[in-house]
């Protein structure tokens, strides 16, 4: 395959070596800002899982222009990014309390008027997994937020969840998103939590620790409903198959149940097929237990 095939391919791969972006993302921010208008008025600015730094370019040069003073910029990320003008850079993870501590600290305390998040975590190739960890990367950084932009599959629980505290949540697909990819970003406006919520990280799954005592929360913080996905991806999947020696060193050796049901249902079955009553017309009609008339078929 020529060094130019991709060039061919992708307008939005292109353009972005022309244009001197990082990557082809930049043009999805672009023109969600297009559609959304996200970049008015702008003048602190973060964007979550930030590297190698497309959105961030973006930000920097639509925010920054005229005026550079007022503006901040805080890009996040677990790797390091090369550095880009106007954007302050935080190596670390955005589920981190001590992340959003910071993030903080340079805005003096100031909320964030937008935060954009192309939060994918390393695939794992479990869709579910997936999906609930960028659930979770998203519910981490949104009771801080103004706006935000998050990168997802399907996100329904999301959604409602998202709807508690934006009054605007729409799921948009920019035009530079391949129409092949599941992709869709959620753009959330008008940031309006219930009265009386005080935000917090708190993440079960993710802090392997409770910072909150859910059963102390009152009021709106009762709101949000803690999900916690019991076992990590060690545990057996309980829809596969697995063959009937897991260790191959010893023979398979059939164990009954430690405690068999009592009187089960299907003993009855069993007592008509074991006495060839199922076919019969004139079985006699049985109560069992439950005071049910089983006939025979
Ligand atoms: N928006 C970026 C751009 O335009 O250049 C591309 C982002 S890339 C698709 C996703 C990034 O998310 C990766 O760089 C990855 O390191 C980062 N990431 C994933 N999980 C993270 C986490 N928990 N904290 C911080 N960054 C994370």
């Amino acid at each position: 395959m020529g060094r130019s095939s991709k060039d061919k391919r992708d307008i939005y791969y292109r353009l972005a070596k022309e244009e001197g972006w990082r990557a082809r993302s930049a043009f999805k921010l672009l023109q969600l800002d297009h559609q959304f208008n996200l970049f008015s008025g702008v003048n602190r600015a973060v964007d979550l899982c930030a590297a190698p730094g497309s959105w961030s370019q973006a930000l920097s040069r639509k925010l920054r222009s005229p005026s550079t003073e007022e503006v901040k910029i805080v890009a996040v990320d677990l790797q390091a990014m090369a550095p880009l003008p106007g954007v302050t850079q935080i190596q670390g993870d955005i589920t981190k309390v001590s992340t959003a501590q910071e993030i903080i600290r340079h805005f003096e305390g100031q909320p964030a008027n937008l935060v954009v998040c192309d939060g994918a975590p390393d695939v794992t190739g479990l869709h579910d997994v997936d999906e609930y960890i960028q659930a979770q990367l998203l519910l981490a950084v949104s009771t801080e937020v103004l706006s935000f932009i998050f990168r997802g599959k399907d996100v329904t629980l999301l959604y409602s969840q998202l709807k508690i505290f934006f009054s605007s949540v729409t799921c948009a697909k920019p035009r530079s998103s391949r129409n092949s990819s599941i992709e869709a970003f959620v753009v959330c406006q008008n940031y309006s939590p219930p009265e009386g919520y005080i935000p917090n990280m708190s993440n079960p799954l993710l802090d392997q620790s409770y910072d909150v005592d859910f059963n102390q929360l009152e009021g709106p913080n009762r709101v949000i409903v803690p999900f916690l996905a019991c076992g990590d991806l060690s545990a057996f999947d309980s829809d596969r198959t697995y063959p009937l020696q897991l260790d191959a060193s010893k023979e398979y050796e059939y164990i009954p149940p430690t405690q068999p049901p009592i009187r089960p249902p299907y003993e009855q079955a069993c007592h008509f097929r074991k006495h060839n009553l199922l076919s019969r017309e004139d079985a006699p009609p049985v109560i069992n237990d439950l005071g049910f008339t089983c006939v025979s078929l």
